[in-house]
Formats: C-alpha cells, sequence, structure tokens
C-alpha cells in the first residue's frame, strides 16, 4: 500500500530510470513516456507530493530545480530553440505522480494553450 513513492524508488535506485543529472538535492531523468524529443522530470531528492506541499523552509529547492532546467535545456541542446517547463500540481493538474516534478519538454514546437 503505502511505502516510498516510484520517485523516491528511483532516487534509490530501487527502479532504473535513465539519468541525465544527480546533485546534491536533485536528480533529473528521461520521462518513461516522452512528450517531446527532449522530456526530463527535475526531481527533489527529499520527497514532497506537490509544488502544494513544499513549506518555506524547503523553498531553496525550488529555485535549484528551475537552475537544473536551465542547465539541463542547454545541455540538451535546446536553450536556444526553447523549451517548457511544467509543473502538475494535484487532480485538476494532471499530476500522476505524488513526489514534486519539473518537467522539462522541447526539441519541438509545444502548442499553448495546453488542452
Ligand atoms: P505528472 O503527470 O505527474 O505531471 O507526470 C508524471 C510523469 O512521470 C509522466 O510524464 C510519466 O510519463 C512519468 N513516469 C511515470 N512513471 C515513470 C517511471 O517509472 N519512470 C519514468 N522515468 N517516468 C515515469
Ligand atoms: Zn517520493
Amino acid at each position: 500500500m503505502s511505502g516510498p513513492c516510484l520517485f523516491c524508488r528511483i532516487v534509490a535506485r530501487e527502479i532504473p530510470a535513465d539519468i541525465v543529472h544527480e546533485g546534491e538535492r536533485l536528480l533529473a531523468f528521461r520521462d518513461l513516456n516522452p512528450q517531446a524529443p527532449v522530456h526530463v522530470l527535475v526531481i527533489p531528492k527529499e520527497h514532497v507530493g506537490s509544488l502544494a506541499h513544499v513549506g518555506d523552509p524547503a523553498r531553496d529547492v525550488l529555485g535549484e530545480l528551475l537552475l537544473a532546467v536551465r542547465d539541463l535545456a542547454a545541455a540538451e541542446g535546446i536553450a536556444e530553440t526553447g523549451y517548457r517547463t511544467v509543473v502538475n500540481t494535484g487532480r485538476n493538474g494532471g499530476q500522476t505522480v505524488g513526489h514534486l516534478h519539473v518537467h522539462l519538454l522541447g526539441g519541438r514546437a509545444l502548442e499553448w494553450p495546453p488542452g
């Protein structure tokens, strides 16, 4: 039933993932079901359920997540062509994994607004 969540298990290397970056507090890996040529998920290694669950003491990790996206976009070669950064939160936000994650999507033109 409970126990470590899916992304915590990726952090613990209990589930394999195509990891593209690991830092002290962050992990980045390719999405299993990519929606664009580049689709990377960046997560805090410490479990937090969603953006709605980030307490003020954890605020620094939010900045780190976005700076990691910036650097990963450059590393993936999409900094110049552009990319989208998405944080789905809760049911209406379309969040399906209950561990905060930032999507980095790029490598093709993305539609706006989302459906
Ligand atoms: P959400 O819908 O919660 O914003 O995004 C969750 C993302 O996690 C989805 O894009 C989904 O494809 C991805 N995902 C779900 N399970 C796994 C997994 O086991 N490994 C990886 N790498 N990605 C996953
Ligand atoms: Zn977790």
